[in-house]
């Protein structure tokens, strides 16, 4: 059986602790590998390595950085497909969904090759008699990114790129669900040029994060996973000093008004509530039908799921396993959950007949309906292809549903309706919002992160906003004497 090592300053690292992990095909139902999980010495080994490369790293000329972003960029797309095929093997998302995560995840890195524009400072001159004022951003240090199972290439794509060209070194700590692909990426940082120890990768659990987190020498902590982890990691990184931003989970809502186009609409809840089998931030997991369109939208969602096919990823299916049979457990319980609260089963993914081996985690496309709002089927994070519809009789009662929420990650109106659309887009309290769009992911120069227990801290994922995470500002004020210079004056000058 295959062991993943870390990757450490360029090359592969076993580690010194003996304690692994499982790493499972979820479409096989088979343990394929052991991940290594990382002891206090193995941090200490990853730490001081991104200390002695970040300060190199951040000496190199702005445009020799940028040459090798571009050139990771080249490599990331001309070989994408081995990374999906290695995403699909461990996650379980079907191919060209895998393929979709990447995508992203190199819109990032395109964004990343502006580094040289984005990390301009600013200057006056003569902003006293004589004096010049400038400002500079120069990189925080050590960065630790944490990421979460459901998007093993994107997610770390979200920060690391922004982190690398702007002069940092990077400890990734990805999730021991899934962790190949931040291997592969290592490797492909190594071929485009970067130099040894820039990018590392740290297998590991609880014990790996914690090491991160009291680690001194990290100067910047940027995590993304569910929100009682993502509390905790924003509690203890900032007592520690640490500048941080941590993503949390969601539930996402999908307002429907009568108006709206009922077709657009369900194929539209079908692509967000089940693709990647709803194990996405941005997936919608609830529909708020404003009466009377319940009937008839539950009627097309139903026609469509019977039309779904779910199976190995490799194969020609829309729906693939969930990650582990415990995570699949879990999803699947929330439907007895919701069952004895008193909603309806529409359609039961436990009764999928999946076009792949019968040992793997599968669970069909769920839908409920009546979902009752004090459900723990309704308030909690499911995370599995689980879609409520809860029917509500007005507008506003949908949008005061929405903002009595503890999550704030994503939403969606669907309307012709510009005005409800406009009121909508402004009262509601949640961070990405679509509008006839199911799952409004922010495009990479714009920012990604939730409102409320979403996102933790202040600083969302790339855009501007991950420049300015990454980087520290330093204002400069200059005189070079002249002849006319001196005199005492104990107070600001004043001209
Ligand atoms: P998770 O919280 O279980 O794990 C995330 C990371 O934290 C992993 O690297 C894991 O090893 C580590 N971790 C787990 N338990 C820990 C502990 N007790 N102490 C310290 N570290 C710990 O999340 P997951 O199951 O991998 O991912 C799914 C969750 O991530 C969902 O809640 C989803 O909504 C969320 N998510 C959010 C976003 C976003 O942008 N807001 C994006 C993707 C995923």
């Amino acid at each position: 059986m295959t062991t993943v090592f870390h990757v450490i300053g360029g090359v592969e690292y076993p580690g010194t602790s003996d304690r692994t992990a499982p790493v499972y095909n979820p479409a096989l139902g088979v343990e394929t590998k052991r991940v290594v999980l990382a002891d206090a010495a193995d941090i200490n080994h990853a730490v001081n390595t991104a200390v002695r490369a970040q300060a190199e790293w951040q000496a190199q000329s702005l445009a020799r950085r940028q040459q090798v972003i571009f050139r990771f960029r080249e490599l990331l797309n001309e070989k994408k497909s081995e990374l999906a095929e290695i995403i699909t093997a461990e996650h379980g998302k079907v191919l060209s969904d895998a393929l979709g995560e990447i995508t992203r995840g190199q819109e990032v890195v395109e964004f990343a090759c502006g580094a040289p524009h984005l990390l301009k400072g600013d200057f006056s001159e003569n902003a006293s008699t004589s004096v010049d004022v400038y400002s500079t951003k120069q990189p925080v240090g050590v960065v630790a990114i944490i990421s979460p199972f459901n998007f093993p290439a994107m997610v770390p794509m979200w920060f690391f790129p922004i982190a690398i060209a702007a002069g940092n070194s990077v400890i990734l700590k990805p999730s021991e669900k899934d962790p190949s692909a931040a291997n592969w990426l290592a490797n492909l940082w190594k071929e485009a040029g970067l130099p040894d120890g820039v990018f590392n990768v740290l297998h590991g659990d609880k014990v790996a994060v914690d090491g991160l987190l009291n680690h001194p020498e990290v100067a910047a902590i940027s995590f993304v996973g569910s929100t009682p982890i993502a509390q905790y990691i924003y509690e203890t990184a900032a007592q520690n000093g640490k500048r941080v931003q941590a993503l949390g989970g969601a539930k996402n809502h999908m307002l429907v008004l009568p108006d709206a186009d009922v077709n657009l609409v369900a194929d539209s809840a079908v692509n967000a509530g089940f693709g990647s089998a709803g194990e996405r931030c941005m997936a919608i997991s609830v529909v708020l039908a404003v009466e009377p369109v319940a009937d008839e939208l539950i009627e097309k969602i139903r026609e469509r799921l019977s039309g779904i096919v779910v199976g190995d990823g490799r194969r020609s299916c829309d729906m693939g396993p969930l990650v582990t049979r415990e995570h699949r457990d879990k999803v699947a319980s929330y439907i007895d959950v919701a069952q004895a609260d008193g909603a309806t089963v529409v359609v039961d993914g436990r009764e999928v007949n999946p076009d792949g081996d019968e040992r793997g985690f599968w669970l069909g496309p769920t839908l409920l309906d009546r979902v009752p709002i004090s459900s723990r089927a309704y308030t909690e994070e499911i995370f599995g292809p689980i879609l409520s519809v809860v029917r509500v009789k007005t507008f506003q009662e949908g949008l005061d549903l929405i903002n009595s929420g503890q999550f704030g990650n994503g939403t969606a109106l669907f309307t012709n309706d510009g005005g409800a659309a406009r009121r909508f887009q402004s009262e509601v309290k949640v961070g990405m919002i679509g509008i006839n769009v199911p799952i409004p992911v922010p495009v990479a120069y714009f920012s990604f992160g939730g409102w409320k227990k979403s996102l933790f801290g202040d600083s969302r994922a790339h855009g501007e906003e991950g420049f300015r995470f990454f980087t520290q500002t330093k204002v400069v004020t200059s005189r070079w004497l002249d002849p006319s210079h001196g005199g005492l004056n104990l107070g600001f000058p004043q001209n």
